[in-house]
């Protein structure tokens, strides 16, 4: 079925009546540019003009509306001087005044001796009531035109209320009907408004200041779907691609061969997706994800070999410099007796080294790549690259990640890594592109590193413990949540805890924090990794996946200010060695009930996942870290935790759907913002 004139909600705001150049201008401001963003910009509440409230009842400062009679009207011949309307009913006096207004019109709208309906803005001025500039004036048979809930906007600077309510109305009172793109049955099925109806309520009524209201929950899983369709369309660009099958595995056994540990089930199961994804003629768009410390980073070298084995290129990027350098060492050892080629590369290569590198690369000489962003320069060709991992990067949103598999080209495999466990319920808006693997399990002969806390004021019991530590050779972490002290803010920072510790230990101690360029962070984290200072005082910039083996005591101040899958990821830090590690939480004496509820959850559970899960019920979406750059910021309606049902249903409704109708599904990703996100222009 077509759409009736759908295109009239897709043109610019200056199309309607009364919006000329500069309220446009405005309105851009507010990111209204379309005539569907004034649709989507709901009212926040409502002023209810509904009641007529007698003169001697009035109250100064609230927007009331009242019934009266014009007594006088005074235009004095001085500018600068307001006009001035007497009004009156039968319990009190009132004046209405205008600056700037023309004789003739408020001749008009105040005919002598009659009745009007006023409503405004009730002010108090020289013993008297007075309404300044009313936002209605009408006589007794147009009433209803006031006496209602009007609905109120957010408005910034240079519109008035009154206007662009007007320009609200016009838009609902113009919108074509629009043919559903959900089907009757679903919606009937499932309690749903119609669309139209939908939108329609959430200006008109209180519907939508309540986020569960049926018509504020129709447009919220409209969003949710339109998010899913534009991962599906993403994915579905990418795994179309036909590709040259690769896989052997005769490396691949001989690597398993020297390991000096057997492989968890789950890293076994997740190389047999990886691999089998190799082994189609589909394209690889696959992240695996698992909890700090579940050994994802040999999975993802096994898998390389086998790639490597069927005389493709590979390529290995992670964030940092210091992670690319533990991932190149660590496929050295495991690549050995392979005989094959692999290289580094980062911002910080030399000229000449890089030079070479390029060249070789190029020419088909190296068989594995692994480095920073470095590797994705445009000037960096490979002869024929085959598979593309890249570590930790949580942060990828959408985008980039078609934009990488794209750029790899046709015959390339995409394998993402990353240790943020993302709750069930956000899984499919931030990875309803990709496919999923998981590793569930960790190394069995791993310790389970012990969670305590301990009030701040106990402080002082931390340094003899601390001095034997570092007597005994062990490292240890700490972590504050400022850089700097703060004004505001009652929380520890880095620096300060750096001067006080480095008292008590001198020599012994580095300091890092974000605001730090990268190079000076990497020296100290070298450092760090080769004992020369025993403590690293830091905020959370050492979230990421690095290895540090002699680190085995964490220890994190203002603890419950940090969320639960954060406070997990930094704890993963230690215990990756032999030893036993201890994560060591300190809390300000007065913690709310929720706060201890958290920190008991991550004492008692080591599981990222749950944790995660934990998380989003206890603190809410809105104020989780960390998911900010997934592309789960774009929804403007949607919330995972408010909402969760309707994200279930939205999965279900969108892998249900097998006959994809093209028009009627542009149009609702168009709608809801979704559509640019997929036209990414293929090479
Ligand atoms: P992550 O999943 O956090 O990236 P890593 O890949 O860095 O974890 O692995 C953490 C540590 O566990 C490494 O030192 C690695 O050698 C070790 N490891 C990996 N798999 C196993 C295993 N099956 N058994 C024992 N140790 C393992
Ligand atoms: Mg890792």
């Amino acid at each position: 079925m077509r759409l009736i004139k759908k295109d009239y909600i897709f043109q610019s705001v200056n199309k309607l009546k009364g919006v000329g150049p500069q309220l446009s201008r405005y309105l851009k401001n507010k990111k209204i540019e379309k005539i569907k963003d004034i649709l989507f910009s709901l009212p926040y509440s409502e002023t209810d003009r509904s009641v007529i409230t007698k003169l001697n009842n009035l109250e100064i400062g609230k927007i009331q509306t009242i019934k009266v009679i014009v007594k006088k009207l005074n235009f004095p011949r001085i500018r600068k001087l307001p006009n001035k309307i007497q009004c009156e009913d039968e319990t009190g006096k009132i004046d209405i005044v205008y600056f700037n207004s023309r004789e003739g019109y408020l001749r008009k709208i105040f005919p002598l001796n009659n009745w009007v309906i006023i409503s405004g803005k009730i002010n108090f001025y020289r013993d008297k009531y007075q309404i300044s500039n009313p936002d209605y004036v009408t006589t007794l048979n147009n009433k209803d035109y006031v006496l209602k809930n009007l609905p109120k906007y957010n408005l910034t600077k240079g519109i008035n209320e009154k206007k662009y309510r007007g320009i609200s109305e016009q838009v609902i009172q113009n919108l074509p009907h629009i043919n559903d793109w959900i089907d009757t049955k679903f919606l009937n099925k499932n309690k749903m408004l119609n669309w139209n109806e939908a939108i329609k309520k959430l200006h008109n009524s209180d519907e939508s200041k309540n986020n569960q209201s049926k018509s504020f929950r129709r447009i919220v899983f409209d969003e949710i779907c339109a998010n899913f369709l534009t991962l599906s369309e993403n994915r579905n660009r990418i795994k179309k691609i036909k590709k040259i099958k690769k896989f052997n595995e005769f490396f691949y056994l001989k690597i398993l061969d020297i390991l000096p540990f057997r492989l968890t089930k789950g890293q076994q199961f997740a190389l047999k997706e990886i691999n089998k994804d190799l082994k189609s003629d589909l394209r690889m768009f696959r992240i695996l994800q698992g909890d700090v410390g579940s050994g994802k980073t040999i999975v993802s070298l096994l898998s390389i070999a086998n790639v490597i084995e069927s005389n493709y290129q590979c390529a290995l990027m992670a964030p940092t410099e210091i992670l690319a350098n533990q991932h190149f060492q660590l496929a050295k050892k495991i690549f050995k007796d392979l005989n094959l080629n692999i290289e580094f590369l980062s911002g910080k290569t030399e000229p000449k080294k890089r030079k070479k590198i390029l060249f070789s690369l190029e020419k088909g000489k190296i068989d594995l790549l692994i480095g920073t962003h470095a590797l994705f320069q445009k000037k960096i060709v490979f002869k024929k690259l085959g598979y593309i991992v890249i570590d930790e990067q949580h942060k990828f949103g959408v985008k980039q990640r078609s934009d990488l598999a794209i750029k790899g080209g046709k015959n390339c495999d995409v394998l993402l890594m990353s240790a943020t466990p993302i709750p069930r319920t956000m899984m499919m808006s931030i990875y309803g592109d990709m496919d999923i693997s998981k590793i569930k399990d960790k190394p069995s002969m791993r310790k389970e590193t012990i969670t305590l806390s301990k009030p701040e004021k106990k402080i002082d019991e931390l340094w003899p413990y601390l001095e034997k530590q570092i007597r005994n050779e062990n490292q240890i972490f700490w972590v504050c949540p400022l850089i700097n002290d703060s004004k505001f803010l009652d929380y520890s920072s880095a620096k300060k805890k750096f001067d006080i510790i480095s008292k008590k230990f001198p020599n012994k101690v580095g300091l890092i924090h974000g605001a730090m360029n990268k190079d000076e962070k990497e020296t100290i984290l070298k450092k760090f990794l080769n004992k020369e200072i025993y403590i690293l005082v830091s905020t959370t910039v050492i979230e990421v996946g690095i290895d540090f083996p002699n680190a085995n005591i964490i220890i994190i101040e203002n603890s419950n200010k940090f969320g639960l899958a954060q406070l997990h990821q930094l704890r993963g830090r230690v215990g990756r060695g032999k030893n036993q590690g201890i994560c060591i939480l300190l809390f300000k004496e007065s913690l709310s009930q929720n706060a201890v509820k958290r920190l008991k959850i991550l004492k008692n559970s080591d599981d990222g996942f749950f944790i995660a899960e934990e998380d989003l019920k206890l603190r809410g979406f809105g104020d989780l870290t960390g998911y900010q750059q997934s592309g789960l910021k774009n929804f403007r309606f949607a919330d995972p935790v408010i909402h969760d049902d309707l994200f279930k249903l939205a999965e279900s409704f969108i892998l249900k759907i097998d006959n994809i109708n093209q028009e009627k599904y542009n149009f609702l990703l168009k709608l809801y913002d979704r559509a640019e996100i997929i036209n990414i222009k293929e090479v």
